[in-house]
């Protein structure tokens, strides 16, 4: 049927390429990519040839009317470099404006990293934040981490190997020492996803930046939810009647 397919693609193992993903991508009558050679790759592993258009931050408000055109009557399919479209990747407005269009919106979910590092980190899955990118800069790095600090639930970040250091330090600052994985090379060869405290971490790879792709994961915070006026004030009374 014609219409807008977000396909998710691997984040490392070609493997992990969904048959219907590779379906959906070889009946796509134009393939909105990140980066044509990235996605080329792909599509020679599934031994298919089929056009691509560029769509990332700089074309994308030019280029998306075309597109929502086409979705009419022809299957328009959009990738990112690796992963699930619209999670730290293009996206959003393509599918607000299909919509808005009245247009097929479907989606081929498959490999996302923040999901996949939740499944090796250990940590507390029932409630997480996804963070994205901190802001590069200390300054807004430090508040962007404050506003997440009281928020109960773990926290998932995307990072790259020369900041994970000062990441992780600035975490532990802003949030405690809290439990904590970093999860890199997820799928591919090297994986690992090496877990300590946030201080412990930032030791770690303080002298050694990490190659490759990385997610940090953080515990939700830990101690007890802070006992409500009411229960202080009936542990009082009921101290009170114990007192001699
Ligand atoms: N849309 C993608 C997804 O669904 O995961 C994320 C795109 S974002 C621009 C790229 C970031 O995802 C990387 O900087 C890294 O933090 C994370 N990432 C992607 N692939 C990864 C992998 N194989 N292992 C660890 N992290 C990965």
């Amino acid at each position: 049927l014609p219409g807008l397919y977000i396909v998710a693609t691997p984040i490392g193992n070609l493997g992990d390429l969904s048959p219907r993903a590779a379906q959906v991508l070889s009946n796509a009558a134009i393939i909105a990519v990140e980066d044509s050679r990235v996605t080329a790759g792909l599509l020679r592993h599934i031994g298919v040839k089929r056009p691509m258009t560029p769509y990332h931050d700089h074309n994308a408000d030019a280029v998306r009317p075309g597109l929502i055109a086409r979705m009419g009557s022809e299957v328009v399919a959009l990738v990112s470099d690796a992963g699930t479209p619209l999670i730290s990747d293009p996206g959003y407005k393509l599918v607000r404006d299909a919509r808005a269009a009245g247009h097929l919106v479907a989606t081929v979910p498959g490999p996302c990293a923040a999901v996949a590092a939740l499944t090796l980190a250990g940590l507390p899955t029932d409630r997480f934040l996804f963070v994205g990118f901190l802001p590069s800069k200390q300054q807004a790095r430090a508040e962007a981490i404050a506003e997440v600090a009281g928020i109960r639930a773990t926290l998932v970040l995307y990072e790259s190997g020369p900041r994970l250091a000062a990441c992780l330090t600035a975490l532990a600052e802003g949030l405690g020492d809290r439990e904590a994985g970093v999860a890199r090379e997820i799928t591919k060869k090297f994986e690992e996803c090496v877990t300590g405290t946030l201080t412990q971490l930032a030791a770690r790879y303080a002298d050694s930046p990490p190659k490759g792709e990385i997610v940090v994961i953080v515990a939700p915070p830990g101690a007890p939810e802070p006992a409500s006026d009411e229960d202080g004030d009936a542990a009082l009374a009921e101290a009170l009647t114990r007192l001699p």
